[in-house]
């Protein structure tokens, strides 16, 4: 294993007493997103992450950390003997290739030097090194308080350089900020929403409603397809199933077809409310966003809302569609997302609908429905379906 990737991670060296805390999840969760491969040895060491592997696997290694949440950049080394006059080559031969490539020219080095039997102090050797770049990559030059580029040198048992660095997302560690449960539905929206409550750490659990056999198999597909994709970052994703075709049914005899959507919407909340609760869940998480469509006047939410005390998160409340749209095609979901399969949501969808809906009144005609019967007969059908990341 002769390549070392540093591993660099920003918030959670913030986190004080904590700290210990973050960095276990994020060294297990290192460890699980590397599964299956081999030549290789996760380090965790004096407040610093490594990995170091093989040569052969080293860009499949950084691929799969680089989406491991807390991470905000990773930073392959390389290696040379602890000698001054190796090191002064190697680094600056890096610097070379980075102004060649980049163009950028403002500068620093930094020494780290854990080996105490090396007999220069850092700051000398920072100053030999990047005295010895200054003189012979043209145009560069130092600047300590807001360098474009940083070369590294650490010595250890042997010295490690590097100056290039893959960026991740940041974040926190996976795991480490309780558990949500996402209403998943095949948009745009809704999976983003996931991605960044996952990104803040929270474990995440998810609900689909479909309306099978109005809705087809393909468009269920499409849902598993977005929760594997959601796996990618979270190493798994339980999806529960549920047909709303009854509950729809039910509204559509019984209730005024305008208030069609915004019924259906509180049936969803209280049945993701009622799995949340079954499965250790504090928190529901939409997609919902004001303003983008009717029922997302801030009367429909406030009236979905009503419906379930536990918080409701909405991540995306106040993004604009193309930043979420941007954010899709990042993740690897945008897509999916917009593969043409109808959404429960479009069966029994009326001409007209409530976009200032009261909640005295939607209450009134929900009182015409059995709606815990109704609720108990969906979960009852419930289907649960786990994906696991592949390698
Ligand atoms: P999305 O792109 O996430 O579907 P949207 O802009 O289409 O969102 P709506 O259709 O109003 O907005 O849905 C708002 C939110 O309600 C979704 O983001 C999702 O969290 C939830 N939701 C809607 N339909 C479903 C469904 N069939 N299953 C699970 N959740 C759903
Ligand atoms: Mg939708």
């Amino acid at each position: 294993m002769d390549k070392l990737i540093v591993v660099k991670y920003g918030e959670i060296a913030l986190k004080g007493k904590n700290r210990s805390y973050f960095e276990k999840k994020l060294f297990a969760n290192i460890k699980h997103a590397l599964m299956g491969l081999e030549g290789y040895k996760v380090i965790r060491e004096h407040g610093r992450m490594y990995v170091l592997c093989d040569g052969a696997i080293e860009d499949e290694v950084i691929e799969r950390t680089r989406k491991v949440f807390g991470i905000v950049g990773l930073c392959s080394a390389e290696k040379v003997e602890n000698d001054l006059e190796l090191i002064k080559a190697n680094a600056l031969a890096q610097a070379q290739r980075i102004v060649d490539e980049t163009g950028m020219s403002r500068f620093k080095v930094e020494v780290k030097r854990s080996n105490k039997n090396f007999d220069m102090k850092s700051p000398e050797i920072a100053r030999i090194v990047g005295g010895n770049i200054n003189q012979n990559v043209d145009g560069v030059q130092v600047d300590v308080h807001t360098p474009e580029f940083v070369v590294t040198v650490e010595i250890r048992d042997v010295t490690y350089i590097y100056s290039k660095e893959v960026k991740g997302f940041g974040g926190l560690p996976y795991g480490c900020a309780g558990k949500g449960m996402l209403l998943l539905s095949g948009g745009i929206d809704s999976p983003v929403a996931g991605w960044m409550l996952a990104k803040r750490g929270m474990e995440i659990e998810a609900v689909h409603f479909h309306s099978y056999p109005f809705t087809s198999d393909r468009a269920q597909e499409k849902i598993y397809d977005l929760a594997r994709q959601l796996a990618v970052y979270t190493g798994y994703v339980r999806v529960h199933s549920i047909n709303l075709l009854e509950i729809q049914k039910a509204i559509n005899e019984f209730c005024p077809s305008k208030e069609m959507t915004i019924l259906s919407r509180r049936f969803m909340m209280a049945l993701a409310e009622r799995v949340a609760l079954e499965t250790n869940c504090q928190a529901l998480i939409t997609g919902e966003n004001i303003g983008q469509v009717a029922s997302q006047t801030i009367e429909g939410l406030t009236v979905t809302n009503s419906r379930v005390d536990l918080p409701v998160l909405r991540p995306l409340i106040a993004f604009d569609k193309l930043d979420i749209i941007k954010i899709a095609e990042m993740i690897g979901t945008f897509e999916t997302s917009i593969l043409p399969f109808e959404d429960c949501c479009t069966v029994f969808l009326p001409d007209k609908v409530v976009t200032r809906p009261v909640l005295a009144d939607i209450e009134k005609s929900e009182s015409n429905l059995d709606v815990e019967s109704l609720i108990d007969a969906a979960i009852a059908g419930k289907e649960i379906f786990t994906f696991i990341r592949e390698k």
